[in-house]
């Protein structure tokens, strides 16, 4: 394929272009010799193209592709339940310091501070969640769903009990339903109430010896508390059941209320939508999974405790000179491995950052905005909302259709929010601007939503009009992804 210089350059919408920047492949490569290649002849290849730019074009290279994306340091980025808060860089920082770019083989002696970062970051999001032990090794929140599920069949395995069912709330994230089903589950769905939440009598319905887990997000996908989840608990715990807490998204209740005082037994947090720490492209990520006691021996392993030196047999945890250490150890039914050594360790690192930075009062904080944000946006736009009241979230209904809508919001230099979804809301429209956005960028956004709003059908479906790429074919770019610059040859 050859570069075309003309497509540097940006073409008016109206003459349907869009802006493209070439690869480096495309702009300049040069033959690599493998002559003296220190490599045995079978694993090397002749004349491999590299591309050679000069160091200002690479730089511009990089800039531009960046400036083609939207991000959350372009502006607002409201996508509901997926949260993409401002990612503060003094975390980066602390991700970057020497002493946390370890190998994960090192002796446990030379990576106390490791270790014992680990043990507190666990301790600290068993304290926000209200459970007694975490593990932090799930790679992503859909990881620690799967995790938590299979903690619970290990738990029910182990007492002698064959339980096949897993119900799930008909409004909950698509990747509950995946993870139970993974987990060799049969998926019961549960409908929900007129008022959004969960119907009660159609659970106490639904529950049987069977019942291994019920899942539940709360506030639920449409920002609803579930006022009766002490009663939700009591009918599937009273069944044999455990309560599954998905906590992809704490944001509402940071510091005010903790899934395990609710009557919950296992939970995931997403660290990328409540902790600040980067959704990274699909990864890599943390989905820490959290259990009540009865559910810690079947944690993944290692898990990080104090170490208790051999003179002090009182329990007490002291090394030899008095200061405490930490070592790592596999609980007596751990389900194994879910991923190699500690998971993605410097997104943990960050983490704990974000957490010991903002304290008690900063997380508590982050909830009365999160929630204040969201009500105060809805307040400013001219949508219908059916569900209410909300908390860190709302689903706008579009009246038309969503997607068009979201489109439109990109003309109006806004990433829009995540769209229809849940289905329970016609056309929606599920938004959630986060506890970092002023005042001012939220006025900006509800203009953004009451332009599109105001707009024509054809402005609607012919947009967006003003970004790098139009409209592009979502589902092919999901189904047939072009993964390596060489599928550019076949065209
Ligand atoms: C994002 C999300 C998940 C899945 O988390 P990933 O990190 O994307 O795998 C699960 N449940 C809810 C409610 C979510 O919003």
């Amino acid at each position: 394929m050859k570069f075309d210089q003309a497509r540097w350059t940006r073409e008016t919408p109206e003459e349907g272009g869009e802006v493209y920047e070439p690869l480096l492949v495309e702009k300049s490569s040069r033959a690599v010799e493998t002559d003296d290649a220190p490599l045995p002849d079978d694993l090397t290849r002749d004349g491999v193209e590299l591309p050679d730019p000069a160091e200002p074009e690479l730089a511009r290279h990089y800039t531009r592709l960046s400036q083609m994306n939207y991000g959350v340091e372009n502006g607002p980025f409201p996508l509901g339940s997926c949260t993409m808060k401002y990612n503060p860089s003094f975390t980066e920082d602390v991700a970057a310091l020497p002493e946390a770019a370890t190998h994960p083989d090192r002796s446990t002696d030379s990576v106390q501070g490791n270790l014992e970062l680990r043990h507190r970051l666990a301790d600290s999001l068993a304290r926000i969640g209200g459970m007694d032990a975490v593990t932090l090794q799930p790679p992503a929140g859909a990881a620690g769903e799967f995790t938590g599920i299979l903690i619970a069949k290990a738990y029910h395995e182990q007492n002698g009990n064959d339980r096949s069912e897993i119900i799930i709330p008909e409004s909950a994230h698509g990747t509950n339903f995946a993870s139970a089903a993974l987990a060799g589950y049969e998926v019961v769905s549960l409908p929900s109430a007129d008022d959004g939440r969960v119907d009660v009598d159609a659970l106490r319905a639904a529950v049987s010896d069977d019942t291994a887990a019920l899942m539940l997000t709360n506030p639920n996908t449409l920002g609803l508390f579930e006022h009766d989840i002490e009663e939700i608990a009591d009918v599937v715990h009273d069944a044999g059941g455990l309560l599954y807490y998905d906590g992809a998204n704490l944001n509402a209740l940071l510091g005010r209320a903790r899934p395990g005082d609710m009557g919950f037994d296992v939970m995931h947090y997403n660290v990328h939508k409540t902790f600040a720490t980067p959704h990274g492209g699909g990864g890599p990520g943390a989905g820490p999974v959290g259990v009540v006691e009865e559910l810690a021996p079947y944690l993944p392993t290692p898990q990080v405790r104090e170490a208790v030196s051999d003179e002090a047999d009182d329990g007490e945890a002291a090394s030899d000179d008095g200061e405490v250490s930490y070592e790592r150890f596999a609980p007596e039914h751990s389900i194994g491995k879910v991923h190699g050594f500690a998971g993605n360790w410097l997104v943990l690192v960050k983490t704990y950052a974000y957490i010991a930075r903002l304290g008690d009062p900063g997380l508590r904080d982050t909830s009365a905005k999160a929630v204040l944000n969201a009500n105060y946006l809805a307040s400013q736009i001219d949508y219908d909302i059916p569900f209410e009241p909300f908390h860190h979230e709302f689903v706008a209904s579009a009246g038309r259709d969503a997607a068009d809508v979201a489109k439109r919001m990109l003309d109006y230099g806004v990433h829009p929010p995540t769209t229809k979804w849940p289905e329970i809301v016609d056309e929606a429209l599920m938004t959630e601007p986060t506890e970092a956005e002023s005042r001012a960028a939220l006025d900006h956004l509800a203009r953004a939503f009451d332009r599109a709003a105001a707009d024509s059908d054809e402005a609607l479906e012919t947009a967006p009009e003003r970004t790098a790429a139009r409209r592009i074919d979502q589902a092919d770019a999901a189904r047939n992804p072009r993964l390596s610059w060489h599928a550019l040859d076949d065209e």
